[in-house]
């Protein structure tokens, strides 16, 4: 493409011809989705060449690959990285442009693939991402949900879902293919067939089946002719509804086989850190992970005669305790279809599988009722009893005469399969996602397997993308840093480290005081067309977007803007620096007390909006539809970030780091990752607030806290919660933010009030706040933390974690590309 494509020429020409010859029309005639569409397959088109370039370079090295197995992958938009990662992006803007087409109106066009829910999904997409960049051989396997995660809507001030039909005009960045189908089974039973030679075979019969059917999409690797794959899996039923079936009398088999390969993959469970323990959610679990495994395991033994040199080609890493039926299926696949012994499977299974944990929060551990599990997956189901009972004899060995540590370790118990004792158990290695995350897990969460298994315990700091979140999310600061730190910093964001060397230049920081005003003119603009809400650009842009969850605390956040604003009432002279408060977050389609947090949001900004007295010194806006595409402007236009979780509950946060590289000031807990970027910058470059995790956990061991003394000591606390329950935000339905008051306040509603201490870290929260004010007073000054942050995200790019999961966990040896360029 380098040289073919960037011929201006040749790539209008292409366009033309693909409008053509896709639609029937001229470029007049043709409908920005149609130029999408013919932009993308003259994309495509470069990218298969690398493609093929790339395959054929693992057909030749015959490297170790690394198959990252993930539920979730939050990609977000492909068009505009792809053509950044080709090194195009400018030039085909340019040739758009010649042609009177605005490149940034085409790629809004494309709809945001969100086979992902929050910060979990997105960390697959940015870590593909990077392992392109990097050069290591790397499969992402995962699902094809027909429906990613919903469009919400706010109606009312309400959250409304709406199906996400993200293939609805054809996604040209995907490629079918259907040679690489298998079959995976469900239900049935199992018999034991006595052989020959007197081993037992175990054969699964009266089953239900489908055919899982690979598409793949390419990855791009920045600059380097470097194309992986994510291959998601879309379900088809065995055969198609059969006469054959239907003269056998066995038409309900065909039409529950049918319904089965239809239902599978029709939708992404749209819960964050929270599981739903639905049987369909079992089931598409097993349908990926026995697809990809078959499919890399074919792959392996092309050319591999033994299988034990598996764990030499092949790593398969968990995101999360989500696709850990790997492991028992892997067993399946050895003993079953390879004919080897156990110990011998054991062994191979042990060698290749490793586990990343991301939460320790109970509802989102995933536990199986043996029932669900063993009626839906039979034979995996004897092989996870097998590996439970040949541990439970390993910790009583250790351990003899303790059986309470055989009733908290074991992988089945009381009645329940519990993923994360299996991922822990055939891991070879586990890993946290942050520094706190993982010591927490050592010492608390986990501490009985890292007394047990010490060697297998290690951390990976979450990263992100620079390429996604500065270079094409923030054009205009990505080429400010490019003029002082010089273009290293895209494939190695160590680098930025050198802009702090003009931190102190008036100059320097005048140029991007003007570049975030140009990025806040671009969000004002994108809020005044969604919302329909005129946002004052010279005001501090105050963020939170995440998934909406209570550990969260968007509570916490629209309480000190309640706060806020009673003062402004009372002190209408007080030093106040007009604010923007800005959020954006889906809320799980049945958590009551997330939309509930939705409603109360909206309902806020509907008082304090339209208040003419406050003149307009604080605006309150709810973004609709969070999302990848809309997060890269959202990040960009940032003064302040908000990550004020309540401290251990949030595992890294990668939102965190994105708002860092675009040159905002957090506000945070030292939780997760924000202790890391503490590290990095410095405490005085931040807001930090609130309980630490040791004090957090300390209170939740001794139950002793009491919201309720807050409430009766601090009036402030006091004003702002009555204003929930006495309609000062909803005059219509006084009772309406009752049950919010109650999770405050209320321990007969939950087991105990405040649970994510929101009351405890409120003053706190206020100082911090009035820091920030008192801050931002003084622009200069800044302008000159914000570069100092920038300057020190260096470490939060997914490119330091790859290479960390390389040297510690994978250990991958880069290949190269090369693509000969066509010939005209
Ligand atoms: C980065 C990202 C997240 C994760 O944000 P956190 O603040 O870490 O929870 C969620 N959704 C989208 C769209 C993102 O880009």
């Amino acid at each position: 493409m380098k040289s073919k494509m960037f011929e201006k020429e040749t790539f209008k020409k292409e366009v033309v011809e693909n409008v053509k010859y896709l639609y029937r029309k001229t470029m007049d005639e043709a409908s920005e989705q149609e130029i999408f569409q013919a932009v993308s397959y003259v994309v495509k088109d470069v990218i298969i060449d690398q493609w093929l370039a790339t395959q054929q370079e693992f057909d030749k090295a015959d490297p170790k690959i690394v198959y990252y197995m993930s539920m979730e992958f939050l990609m977000g938009r492909a068009l505009g990285n792809n053509l950044i990662n080709l090194t195009v992006y400018n030039e085909v803007k340019e040739a758009l442009e010649e042609m009177g087409i605005n490149l940034n109106a085409i790629e809004d066009q494309e709809p945001d693939p969100a086979l992902g829910n929050g910060g979990l999904g997105r960390l697959a997409a940015c870590f593909m991402e990077s392992l392109a960049t990097l050069g290591y051989p790397a499969y992402g396997c995962g699902i094809r949900y027909h429906y990613g995660m919903f469009r919400q809507k706010i109606e009312n001030g309400y959250q409304v879902e709406e199906p996400d039909n993200w293939l609805q005009n054809g996604y040209p960045f995907e490629l079918k293919r259907p040679e690489y189908n298998f079959e995976v089974k469900f239900g049935g039973y199992v018999r034991a067939e006595a052989q020959p030679d007197g081993r037992t075979r175990f054969v699964q019969e009266g089953y239900q089946s489908v055919k899982a059917i690979p598409y793949d999409m390419p990855i791009v690797g920045y600059n380097n002719n470097v194309v992986n794959t994510l291959m998601i899996w879309d379900a088809e039923p065995m055969e198609c509804f059969e006469l054959d079936s239907f003269d056998k009398g066995d038409y309900h088999r065909a039409i529950e086989q049918q319904n089965l390969a239809k239902n599978l993959v029709e939708v992404l469970y749209p819960n964050d850190n929270h599981i739903a323990g639905k049987e369909l959610r079992l089931k598409q679990q097993y349908f990926f992970v026995s697809a990809s495994l078959q499919r890399a395991i074919a792959r392996f033994k092309k050319n591999h005669p033994d299988i034990h040199m598996l764990p030499e080609k092949a790593v398969f890493q968990m995101n999360d305790t989500h696709p850990t039926v790997a492991v028992a299926e892997l067993m399946r696949i050895l003993l079953d279809e390879e004919g080897l012994e156990w110990d011998d499977a054991w062994n191979i299974t042990t060698k290749c599988c490793a586990y990343t944990n991301h939460t320790i929060m109970a509802e989102a551990l995933e536990k199986w009722p043996i029932e669900i599990f063993s009626r839906l997956l039979p034979r995996i189901y004897q092989i996870v009893e097998e590996i439970n009972r040949r541990f439970v004899l390993e910790i009583q060995q250790k351990y003899p005469g303790d059986n309470h540590k055989v009733e908290k370790m074991a992988i089945i118990y009381d009645g329940q399969v519990k993923m994360a004792h299996l991922a822990i158990c055939a891991g070879y290695s586990v890993n946290g996602v942050a520094a706190l995350h993982t010591e927490i897990l050592k010492k608390q969460e986990l501490k009985d397997f890292y007394e047990m298994f010490p060697e297998k315990f290690n951390n990976k700091t979450n990263g992100i993308t620079q390429r996604r979140f500065l270079m094409h999310g923030d054009p205009l600061l990505a080429d400010w840093v490019t003029k002082y730190v010089g273009k290293d910093w895209i494939t190695d964001l160590s680098r930025i480290k050198r802009l702090e060397f003009y931190a102190d230049d008036e100059k320097v920081q005048q140029e991007f005081l003007n570049i975030k005003y140009q990025n806040k003119l671009r969000l004002a603009s994108y809020i005044e067309e969604h919302n329909g809400i005129e946002v004052n650009p010279r005001s501090i842009f105050d963020v939170q977007v995440k998934r909406l969850h209570e550990y969260k605390r968007q509570l916490l956040n629209i309480l000190h803007v309640m706060y806020l604003y009673n003062e402004l009432k009372e002190h209408p002279d007080m030093e106040f620096i007009p604010r923007t408060f800005i959020f954006g977050a889906k809320a799980a389609a049945g958590y009551r007390n997330a939309k509930l947090t939705i409603k109360l949001i909206n309902s806020v900004a509907d008082v304090i909006n339209n208040d003419k007295s406050i003149n307009g010194k604080i605006k309150v806006v709810f973004i609709e539809d969070y999302k990848v595409s809309n997060a890269e402007i959202i990040f960009a236009a940032a003064d302040v970030s908000e990550q004020i979780s309540t401290a251990s509950k949030e595992a890294s946060g990668t939102g965190n780091m994105k708002f860092m590289l675009n040159g905002a000031l957090t506000i945070g807990t030292m939780d997760g990752a924000n202790v890391e970027m503490a590290e990095e910058v410095g405490k005085e470059n931040m807001f930090i607030f609130g309980m630490s995790s040791d004090e957090v956990i300390a209170h939740e061991q001794k139950r002793d806290y009491d919201p309720m003394q807050i409430f009766n000591n601090d009036q402030d606390v006091r004003k702002v919660l009555m204003q929930l329950i006495n309609g000062f935000y909803s005059p219509n339905d006084p009772e309406l933010f009752r049950d919010l008051y109650n999770s405050l306040l209320n321990t007969q509603c939950t087991q105990y009030a405040d649970t994510y201490f929101i009351l405890a870290d409120f003053r706190s929260y206020v100082e911090a706040q009035k820091k920030i004010n008192a801050a931002y007073a003084d622009e200069k000054e800044w302008a000159r933390k914000a570069i100092l942050n920038i300057a020190a995200s260096g470490k939060f790019s997914s490119d330091r974690t790859i290479q960390e999961y390389v040297d510690d966990i994978w250990h991958l040896n880069k290949i190269t590309v090369t693509v000969d360029d066509k010939a005209e």
